[in-house]
């Protein structure tokens, strides 16, 4: 259900001969509520209660594991019904409180310094898998309001392009999650049809493309996908996203140890920032076990910074969170996981 929007439940009730307030009751129980279980909807008469459980379901996971961090950070692992697993986190800060969600199990790009993408793409996840993890890390909040949802977590959001919108469109809508666009940021590796189409989408999600290199030739040897896919290319597509949608986009930026932190990268990154209305959002790699990567230091995370901000480009450092759970991503789901599993690529 947590996939389905409003007109299409309000379809099968009428099919149902149901009368028509039916579907918004039983959605505000869902959505606005939180109810996990159709027998709480103590309004709906008893057959329908009984219908609704036959036909439909709330909640298709299981929370497996659940980690917090001392800085609040919260991650949690679910299991769904066919035995793969996500993640989600929820991540405090002030009067913030930002899930970040997955949109595959496992990712097929393959980023080198990545725990994910060791293991390879398992499968998609569906809309309501996708909004479930938004649901899952609300209940965490308690009595507080989850502010922000960012498709950070595991997977390409833009290769699970139908789910992704999907969802995106239940997590924004008034009877749905009801999270407002502008609170909602969409991470992609960078494909540019997939960015041109989510700017024609109609919704004011907030664009983040991971960089991580200012040049191609960099760029490819730690990102597989680069191999296809030219940064000019993103920017023209980026520079599309800003004008449609009055967006600006947010390129983020690992920073690992000797490899794209020095002064010339900062200089070079700052070349491409021109091209197009963006921010950078820095983060300082989390070391992966069995990866060869290092998390820089802090005079080489400053020095880039100021590079940048000295060139007249708005330049922020992301604060590392939860730091002692493995939060980069696919770290917990990696250390739950025994054997890692056979992925596609080794067939
Ligand atoms: S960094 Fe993101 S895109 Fe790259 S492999 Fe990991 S999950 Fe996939």
């Amino acid at each position: 259900m947590l996939g389905t929007t409003l007109d299409a439940f309000a379809a099968w009730c009428a099919e149902q001969d149901l009368p028509a307030y039916r579907a918004r009751q039983v959605y505000a129980w869902v959505f606005a509520r939180g109810a996990a279980d159709f027998a709480e909807m103590t309004d709906l008469p008893r057959p329908l209660r009984e219908t609704l459980t036959e036909r439909w379901s709330i909640r298709r996971s299981e929370v497996v594991r659940r980690r917090e961090a001392a800085d609040g950070t919260v991650k949690l692992l679910l299991a769904w019904p066919d035995g793969e697993t996500s993640e989600c986190v929820l991540i405090p800060d002030d009067d913030r409180r930002t899930a970040c969600i997955s949109t595959q199990v496992g990712c097929p790009v393959g980023c080198a310094f990545c725990a994910s993408g060791l293991d390879g793409l398992r499968r998609q996840l569906s809309a309501g898998e996708i909004v479930e993890q938004v649901v899952r890390v609300r209940e965490l909040c308690g009595e507080k309001r989850l502010t922000n949802v960012v498709v950070m977590g595991l997977g390409e959001p833009l290769a699970n392009y139908p789910a992704l919108v999907q969802a995106l469109r239940i997590i924004n809508a008034p009877w749905g999650l009801n999270i407002g666009a502008r609170r909602i940021t969409v991470s992609t590796v960078g494909l540019p049809a997939g960015i041109r189409k989510l700017a024609r989408e109609g919704l004011q999600v907030n664009l983040a493309i991971s960089l991580h290199a200012p040049d191609d030739k960099l760029r490819r040897t730690l990102i597989p996908w680069a191999e296809k896919i030219a940064i000019d290319e993103i920017v023209q597509a980026g520079r599309e996203f800003f004008e449609i949608t009055g967006r600006e986009v947010t390129v983020e930026y690992v920073l690992l140890r000797g490899i794209n932190d020095k002064v010339y990268h900062a200089h070079e990154l700052v070349k491409v920032c021109r091209k197009m209305r963006c921010n950078v959002n820095l983060i300082r790699y989390n070391p992966v076990a069995d990866l060869p990567f290092e998390r820089p230091s802090s005079f080489a995370t400053e020095r880039f910074l100021t590079e940048l901000r000295q060139r007249g480009v708005n330049a922020h450092l992301r604060a590392s969170r939860g730091l002692d759970i493995d939060a980069a991503c696919g770290q917990l789901r990696r250390s739950t996981i025994s054997p890692p599993p056979k992925s596609p690529a080794d067939d």
